[in-house]
C-alpha cells in the first residue's frame, strides 16, 4: 500500500510528493522546495518517517516542479529521472527563472529517461508511467493500479486544465493526452495534481468544463 504525503511549496503553491510504502523507501517527485524552512520541512517529514529515498523524479521540468531537484539530489544522492522530450526546458530553467526573479540552483542532469509504459519501482511497489504531453513536451504521470491514483503533474487540475501558452504547449496535444491516458483509468481513480487539491478522474469526466464541451478553444 504507497502513502501519498503531498507539501504545497514555493511562490508558484506548487505541489510536492512523498510516496513510500511498508518497505520504508520512498520517492520524492516533483521537489519544489525553494526558501530553507520548506527544505527542512520535507527533511523532517523523510526523518520523522523513517523513511530511506531512492528516486528523484520530474512530472516535467517547470521552474516550480524543480526548485528543490539540487537539494534533495544533493542531499539523499538521488539520481533524476524524467522525460527526454522535457530535457531543453530543464537546461532552460534558470534563464526562466531570472525573468521571475527566482534564485534557481541548478538542477542535475537526468540520469535515466522514462517514457510510456515504463514501469518505476521502489520499495514493494510500482508505477506505471504515462507519457502525457501537451503542458510541456515530456509531461509524464505515474499510476498506480493497485492503490487507484494518478500523480499528473500539471496536465489535469480540478476543474481545470495545465496551461498551454509556455515554450512547447500545445493545447490540443494536452486534451488528447488526458482523454486517452487518464479519462480510461477509471472513475475512481485519486488525481494527485501539480497545483490545487487532488480529485477523481470520474468528477472530472462529468463537471471539468475543458472535458465535457463546455469550453473549447
Ligand atoms: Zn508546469
Amino acid at each position: 500500500m504507497i502513502k501519498v504525503q503531498s507539501f504545497t511549496f514555493n511562490p508558484f503553491a506548487e505541489n510536492t510528493f512523498v510516496l513510500h510504502d511498508e518497505s520504508k523507501e520512498a520517492i520524492i517527485i516533483d521537489p519544489g522546495c525553494y526558501d530553507e524552512s520548506e527544505k527542512k520541512e520535507l527533511a523532517a517529514y523523510i526523518e520523522t518517517m523513517g523513511l530511506k529515498p531512492v528516486k528523484l523524479i520530474n512530472t516535467h521540468t517547470h521552474i516550480d516542479h524543480i526548485l528543490g531537484n539540487n537539494f534533495v539530489s544533493g542531499k539523499y544522492k538521488l539520481e533524476l529521472w524524467m522525460h527526454k522530450d522535457d530535457e531543453q526546458l530543464l537546461k532552460a530553467v534558470s534563464v526562466y527563472g531570472q525573468t521571475w526573479g527566482i534564485n534557481c540552483e541548478p538542477s542535475p542532469d537526468p540520469s535515466h529517461f522514462l517514457n510510456e509504459g515504463d514501469v518505476l519501482h521502489f520499495g514493494n511497489s510500482e508505477l506505471k508511467v504515462l507519457f502525457t504531453p501537451g503542458h510541456s513536451p515530456g509531461s509524464i504521470s505515474f499510476y498506480s493500479v493497485e492503490d487507484r491514483f494518478v500523480i499528473a503533474g500539471d496536465v489535469l487540475f480540478q476543474g481545470s486544465i495545465g496551461r498551454t501558452d509556455l515554450p512547447g504547449g500545445d493545447y490540443d496535444q494536452l486534451i488528447e493526452s488526458i482523454k486517452t491516458k487518464l479519462l480510461t483509468l477509471g472513475d475512481d481513480v485519486i488525481v494527485y495534481c501539480g497545483h490545487g487539491p487532488e480529485t477523481k478522474i470520474g468528477n472530472e469526466r462529468r463537471h471539468n468544463p475543458f472535458l465535457t464541451g463546455a469550453w473549447s478553444q
